[in-house]
């Protein structure tokens, strides 16, 4: 008999074929909904290590995002100017199927969306984290919940 063929998902309880280079880490089925739960799961076991609990309020973090902004001054505030290359052109290209999805910035406004998930994703990292420790004061009077860590704010 070998049951070992066959992994029960976590998330949806149903066995599914792993795939043979990860069988000893997979837990989760492919389903896209399942995938996510594993997703979710990792990265917070990544926050639950002791080495990452302060990762997105420490004051290293702060320090991190501030050098990294004075080193990228204006990235998402970035205009149309003449040193856009190829990328912009397949933004045009895409603008007459996408008048409403891509507003008149095309590029910049990508990244600014972009730097904006990753904003989101830290807030919403901080506020799980807070949940679960309950221990950070950061966060708890900022507007919205949004976290008092000068580097994500603003
Ligand atoms: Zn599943």
């Amino acid at each position: 008999m070998k049951g070992s063929a066959k992994g029960k998902c976590l998330c949806c309880g149903e066995f599914y074929p792993p795939d043979h280079r990860n069988v000893r880490h997979q837990r989760y089925c492919s389903k896209p909904a399942c995938r996510k739960e594993s997703k979710a799961q990792s990265q917070r076991r990544w926050q639950q290590r002791p080495e990452n609990q302060n990762y997105f309020c420490s004051p290293e973090n702060c320090q991190r995002v501030k050098d990294w902004r004075k080193r990228n001054p204006g990235y998402w505030r970035k205009k149309k100017s003449s040193t856009q290359g190829p990328l912009q052109e397949v933004f045009q290209r895409q603008v007459a199927h996408n008048e409403e999805l891509i507003p008149k910035h095309g590029l910049a406004q990508q990244r600014y969306v972009k730097s904006h998930r990753i904003l989101a994703n830290c807030r919403r990292a901080e506020r799980d984290r807070q949940r679960d420790l309950g221990d950070c004061k950061a966060g708890r009077e900022g507007e919205g919940g949004v976290g008092n860590c000068p580097a994500i704010v603003g």
